[in-house]
């Protein structure tokens, strides 16, 4: 039987460059959200229950094993990105596996940023706050204006709601503008959206996410479209190949089992997201220092 990794890439993208994933969730995909985007398919646990997923020694081990073995030149990233099979701040051990992964680098003349991509359902949790401030940046998915919207794109667990979320990343902003973390430094915090086609057509929608933008007050915005198709597995197995690489009909048949399917999801045009991204930039004008990055330009 082959060894899980959980460590994997490094996946390269034009936005962040050569990113080193890490997976802090392990074998069974487990989220406190179940997407109807989701790359990784249809989440096995949906679940809020806080533990350790995966051994932090583990993680170390393969960091080590696979740049020996050439995977990767620790050098040549630009990020360590924790995501990987799930909702990373479900980890106990995130923190201690930052520290760890930081303390791993700690000699080397270049040091790579960490960062967490998280669905921000946990974070009025001051210890899951705590945990993941120790990491260099925190993107926090945010795709639904209210809990109508939130339970059609992003399926919560029982007790998620759109008051836990949005306490929660408030939280986060003011623990990090008050520097949460003990080595001087200030997580930077960014909002990623992911737009749905279906609200397309509703001015409501985006009018509703402007107003939850600034209620936020989170200076960096990241806009996201769905490109991808969807790996759908007809025996309920999870094919841990998801978590880095983002196949499509026809682009995986040499190495898709056969428990998976591809089926597209519905996707806007260019011009439509450009289009709703000009809404949004005219509703959020009063917000000078709000960066808006886009990722279908
Ligand atoms: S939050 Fe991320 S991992 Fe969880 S279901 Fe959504 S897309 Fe998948």
């Amino acid at each position: 039987m082959t060894k899980t990794r959980y460590v994997y890439g490094p996946v390269r993208s034009w936005r962040s460059g050569t990113s080193l994933g890490i997976d802090p969730i392990g074998e069974v995909s487990t989220c406190s959200f179940n997407c109807a985007y989701c790359q990784l398919g249809k989440i096995q646990e949906v679940t809020t229950e806080i533990k350790d997923y995966v051994p932090v020694a583990d993680v170390i081990q393969d960091l080590r094993e696979l740049e020996a073995q050439g995977q990767f030149n620790y050098d040549e990233l630009d990020v360590i990105t924790f995501a990987g099979s799930g909702e990373p701040t479900l980890a106990a051990n995130l923190g201690e596996m930052i520290d760890a992964i930081r303390e791993l680098y700690k000699d080397r003349q270049k040091q790579v940023p960490i960062s967490i991509l998280t669905n921000a359902t946990l974070l009025n949790d001051p210890a899951v706050r705590e945990r993941a401030a120790r990491a260099d940046l925190i993107s926090l998915k945010l795709d639904a204006p209210n809990d109508q919207i939130l339970r059609s794109i992003n399926q919560p667990a029982a007790g998620v709601t759109m008051e836990t979320i949005k306490s929660g990343i408030k939280n986060l902003a003011l623990d990090c503008h008050a520097g949460a973390r003990n080595d001087g430094h200030c997580t930077q915090l960014q909002l990623q959206i992911m737009i749905m086609p279906k609200f397309l057509a509703d001015d409501s929608y985006v009018e509703d996410m402007a107003a939850l933008i600034k209620e936020l007050g989170i200076s960096k915005l990241q806009i996201n479209t769905p490109t991808r198709a969807k790996p759908v597995s007809k025996t309920g197995e999870y094919w841990l190949d998801t978590r880095g690489n983002h196949y499509g009909p026809g682009q995986a048949d040499e190495i898709k089992p056969d428990y998976i399917e591809f089926t597209e999801l519905p996707v806007i045009s260019r011009e439509q997201a450009m289009e709703l991204e000009a809404k949004l930039r005219q509703l959020l004008s009063d917000l000078p220092e709000l960066e808006i990055i886009n990722v279908y330009k």
